[in-house]
C-alpha cells in the first residue's frame, strides 16, 4: 500500500458493541459532549494484536496505568495526513482496556509505523478481552466527563466507519457490527515499463467481480499501479481487469493507461541516439568548413586562370605579330652569325688551346633574350646556339 490510507487496525474484525449500543456505550452517545466508541475483539477470546493503522502514529497521552480506578487508555495521533472514507487530514484514535504489562511498556512520544503492534486486547476495566476504540479527525490527548457522567474522548470524534477503511488484504471480517464499512480491495504493484499497466489515483473507484455494473461490488480499489490484464466496453464504461474477478470501470479519467515502453522510448536508447546526432552534426560542421575552404581555392584558381588567359594571344593578329617578332629575331641572329663567321677567320690564326675559350660568345637579341653560341673547328664553320 503506497498511499497513506487509515485502515482498520486488527487482522480479524469482531465488533461486539457499536456506538449505538444499548449497554455500556449508551451514555457515550446520549450525553454532551459525546464520542462514538466501538468494542472490538479479535480472532477468539484471547488477546489479538492491534496494529498501527497508517504510515505513522505518535502517542500523545497514556492514562490509568497502575491505577485501579482509571481504565488504561492510550491516545495516538497520525504524524501526517491520512486518507479516510470521509476526509484526508491528521487523525487520532484511542485504545482502552490494554493490561498494565502491555500498555505499561510505552510512553508519550513513542512512534509506531504501519504494521507495528501498538498493543493487545485486555481486561483492564473490563470482564472479557477486547479493545474499546474511539477515533476522529485532528488531534486528541484527553477525555472529559459528559452530561451523562461518562468519560468521553475530547476532539472531533467520528463514527469509526468514517475514519477507517477495512483492507480486505489485511482484515478478515467476522462481525462488522452492522456498520457500513468501506472495504478496500486490490494489491497495487510497482511500475514496470516492460508491461502494460494502469495507474489509479481516484479513491472512490468501486471494483466489481465482473466487467459490468450488474456484477457484485467488492469494495474500493486501493489507489496505485496495477497490471493491465485487458479491457472491454460495457454500460458506458471501459472496464479494466486487474486480477481474477477484480474489474474497475473508467469514464476516461478514473484510470490512466501506462503502456509498456518500446525500445524507442527507452531513455538510454534516446540518449545514445542524441549522442550520435551530436557527432554527425560535428562531422557535418567540419565538412562544411572543408567545402568553404575548397570554394575559396576554386575562386583563387579562377582568378589566376583569368590572369593567365590575359597572357595568351587570342587573336590571329597577335599570333602573326609573335611570328614576325620571332622571324626578326632569327634574322638578327643570322646577321650576328655572319659577323661571327668573319671573326672565325681570325680565330683560325689563334693558337689551338686559346681558340675554344674565345669562340664561345653570348649574343643578346632585340627582345633581350640571350643566347650562347659556340664556334669550333678550324676550316669549317659549325656553331650551336643554346638559349642562355
Ligand atoms: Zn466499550
Amino acid at each position: 500500500m503506497h498511499d497513506n490510507y487509515m485502515i482498520f487496525p486488527m487482522e480479524t474484525m469482531n465488533v461486539t458493541q457499536t456506538y449505538l449500543g444499548k449497554t455500556s456505550h449508551y451514555p457515550h452517545t446520549t450525553g454532551t459532549p459525546k464520542d462514538y466508541p466501538i468494542d472490538i475483539a479479535g480472532a477468539d477470546s484471547g488477546r489479538s494484536a492491534v496494529f498501527c493503522p497508517c504510515d505513522e502514529m505518535k502517542i500523545t497521552a497514556i492514562k490509568g496505568v497502575g491505577n485501579p480506578n482509571i481504565t488504561n487508555t492510550m491516545w495516538l495521533v497520525s504524524t501526517s495526513p491520512v486518507i479516510t472514507p470521509t476526509f484526508t487530514d491528521i487523525a487520532f484514535m484511542t485504545l482502552t482496556h490494554q493490561n498494565d504489562d502491555d500498555i505499561g511498556r510505552f510512553k508519550v512520544g513513542d512512534v509506531f509505523r504501519r504494521g507495528d503492534i501498538i498493543g493487545y486486547e485486555g481486561t483492564d476495566g473490563a470482564t472479557a478481552n477486547h479493545i474499546h476504540l474511539v477515533c476522529g479527525r485532528g488531534s486528541s490527548n484527553n477525555w472529559t466527563e459528559s452530561t451523562t457522567g461518562k468519560w468521553v474522548i475530547t476532539g472531533d470524534t467520528l463514527p469509526p466507519e468514517n475514519v477507517f477503511y477495512v483492507d480486505r488484504n489485511f482484515t478478515k471480517v467476522k462481525n462488522s457490527g452492522g456498520l457500513s464499512w468501506r472495504y478496500l480491495v486490490g494489491k497495487p504493484t510497482v511500475r514496470d515499463t516492460a508491461k502494460d499497466q494502469l495507474e489509479i489515483s481516484y479513491s472512490d473507484l468501486i471494483a466489481r467481480t465482473g466487467p459490468t455494473t450488474s456484477a457484485p461490488k467488492l469494495g474500493y480499489i486501493i489507489m496505485g499501479i496495477y497490471d493491465n490484464l485487458g479491457s472491454s466496453q460495457s454500460d458506458g464504461y471501459t472496464w479494466y481487469k486487474l486480477a481474477d474477478e477484480i474489474y474497475v470501470p473508467s469514464n476516461g479519467t478514473w484510470v490512466k493507461e501506462l503502456p509498456k515502453q518500446t525500445e524507442g522510448d527507452d531513455p538510454k536508447v534516446i540518449e545514445q541516439l542524441q549522442k550520435q546526432i551530436e557527432l554527425l552534426q560535428q562531422e557535418n560542421a567540419t565538412k562544411e568548413q572543408q567545402i568553404t575552404s575548397l570554394n575559396e581555392q576554386v575562386t583563387d584558381l579562377t582568378t589566376k586562370l583569368q590572369s593567365c588567359e590575359n597572357d595568351i594571344p587570342d587573336t590571329e593578329t597577335e599570333l602573326y605579330q609573335k611570328v614576325q617578332e620571332q622571324a626578326a629575331e632569327i634574322s638578327s641572329l643570322n646577321q650576328q652569325i655572319q659577323s661571327l663567321q668573319e671573326q672565325l677567320q681570325h680565330c683560325q690564326e689563334v693558337p689551338e688551346d686559346e681558340k675554344e675559350q674565345n669562340c664561345k660568345v653570348i649574343l643578346t637579341c632585340q627582345n633581350n633574350n640571350q643566347y650562347e653560341v659556340e664556334l669550333y673547328e678550324k676550316n669549317s664553320l659549325k656553331y650551336q646556339i643554346n638559349k642562355y
